[in-house]
């Protein structure tokens, strides 16, 4: 039985992630296969934080168990497959009963949805919720239509996220293992974050898990909230091995963790060479540079982007950092492919790949026909040799040595999004197939 649960916490405290891992903590059932962390579109205006909506297939397991998590020192078992499905009315009202206890329910923008079906869900519906905007009538009508069960809190509008995270068909995957402690992670020194996100960084497969650069441990939330830490990675088994001895060798009060099996970075999110640009979607898009690029008052910078007849605003803002440099080195001329979501009439680049680099020239005074020295600007187009006397009206032009490379840049991992698939994870280290078809 799949039960997935979305929009249960706020930004003062609780995470859905959480609120799954008690439902499946208290059902005493096993889960089938990983629980799955599925970030659907990030532009959603109602979003806390990540996007983020839950799944996980409960029931009783046959095979060879897994072990995928600890809860106050016993084991969350995963089984490869399901024997039977369980009593689908006690799972319901136990998952209500967990969601009317524990989700942020005074929270204005806070809408809970549980969704529950016997059988997968068509995957169109997860491929419009990460990359469009869906409505919950959308959301029941879908629901209904496949034959599964809903319940709504408030106005319910976490059914659309519950619904997309069941469509969610895995076929490009990656891991979080994320550590809990509840209601909320201990203070941690910015030090101790730091070493321990080092030492989180060297579990093979793992990414976005330290930026050096401006000092920031990203595997701890910004937020309150019951999640102490989350490590990403490509290699379950590498994350299962050395995740849990990281953290309870560093002192952080650790009293569960859970792998999730996720979406995160595979750049789902993404509409290929789109023919038309709506608001709220992320693309990418190949064209040409136009113009120079320039930056305003906040440190944001914006370039235009030529693709036939169309013309596309481009921006790196400040929150990218150290990737406006690259951005700003553009040239009229340049062919690039650029990835972000387009908000405003304006493509927020998440990440850019420079193709080919345009030829810019530098206008320089000639060298004077009569004697060989270099003549001076005496005003436009009026040279002047001031060895020999001569005149001249027409300047020179020299290949001006460029600042950037081709090659691909993303932003640093202090401002990447969760679905945003960095280019140094290469291809092959994403799980699965390539993204399907989108109809
Ligand atoms: P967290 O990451 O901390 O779990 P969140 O960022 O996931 O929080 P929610 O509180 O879950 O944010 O709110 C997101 C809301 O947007 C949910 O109600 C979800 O159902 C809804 N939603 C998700 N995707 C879409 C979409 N494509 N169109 C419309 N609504 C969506």
């Amino acid at each position: 039985m799949y039960i997935a649960v979305d929009d249960t916490d706020s930004r003062e405290g609780m995470c859905t992630t959480y609120l799954l891992s008690e439902i499946i903590i208290r059902s005493g059932m096993d889960i089938i296969g990983y629980p799955h962390l599925v970030r659907l579109n990030p532009a959603i205006k109602h979003k806390t934080r990540g996007n983020g909506a839950l799944c996980a297939k409960l029931g009783h397991g046959r095979g060879v168990p897994l072990k995928i998590g600890s809860f106050n020192g016993m084991d969350i078992m995963s089984y490869p497959e399901e024997e039977d499905a369980p009593q689908a009315t006690d799972l319901i009202n136990l998952a209500g009963e967990v969601v009317e206890e524990m989700a942020v329910l005074d929270e204005h923008d806070t809408n809970p949805g549980i969704v529950f079906s016997t059988s997968e869900f068509d995957s169109s519906f997860y491929w419009k919720a990460v990359r469009e905007e869906v409505s919950i009538h959308e959301a029941e009508a879908f629901v209904t239509e496949q034959g599964g069960e809903y319940r709504k809190f408030k106005n319910g509008r976490g059914i659309i996220g519950a619904a997309a995270a069941i469509a969610w068909p895995a076929k490009q995957v990656t891991y979080e293992f994320l550590a809990y402690r509840f209601p909320n992670g201990l203070p941690v020194a910015p030090d101790l974050k730091l070493g321990v996100a080092r030492l989180a960084d060297q579990i093979p497969g793992s990414f976005n898990n330290i930026d050096n650069r401006n000092n920031h441990a990203a595997i701890f939330p910004r937020e309150r909230t019951p999640v102490v830490l989350g490590i990403r990675g490509t290699q379950p088994e590498s994350l299962l091995d050395k995740a849990p001895e990281i953290v309870a060798e560093t002192g952080l009060g650790v009293e569960r963790y859970l792998l999730f099996r996720t979406n995160q970075a595979t750049d789902d999110h993404i509409i290929p060479d789109p023919e038309k640009l709506r608001d709220g979607c992320s693309y990418s898009i190949e064209g040409t540079v136009k113009g120079q690029p320039y930056s305003i008052t906040g440190g944001h910078y914006f370039a235009t982007l030529q693709k036939g007849h169309m013309e596309l605003a481009i921006a790196a803002f400040e929150p990218t950092k150290e990737f406006r440099t690259a951005f700003s080195k553009m040239a009229s001329g340049d062919d690039i492919r650029v990835y972000g979501t387009y908000k405003d009439k304006c493509l927020n680049v998440e990440k850019m790949e420079v193709k080919a680099l345009s030829d810019v020239y530098i206008k320089i005074p000639p060298t004077c026909k009569e004697c060989g020295d270099r003549m001076h600007s005496r005003g436009r187009n009026d040279y002047r040799c001031y060895r020999c006397g001569s005149k001249e009206s027409l300047a020179s032009y020299e290949l001006k040595p460029r600042e950037i490379l081709t090659g691909k840049f993303d932003v640093p991992v202090l401002s990447r999004r969760h679905l945003s698939r960095p280019f140094e994870l290469d291809m092959c280290d994403v799980v699965g197939a390539p993204a399907e078809v989108y109809a």
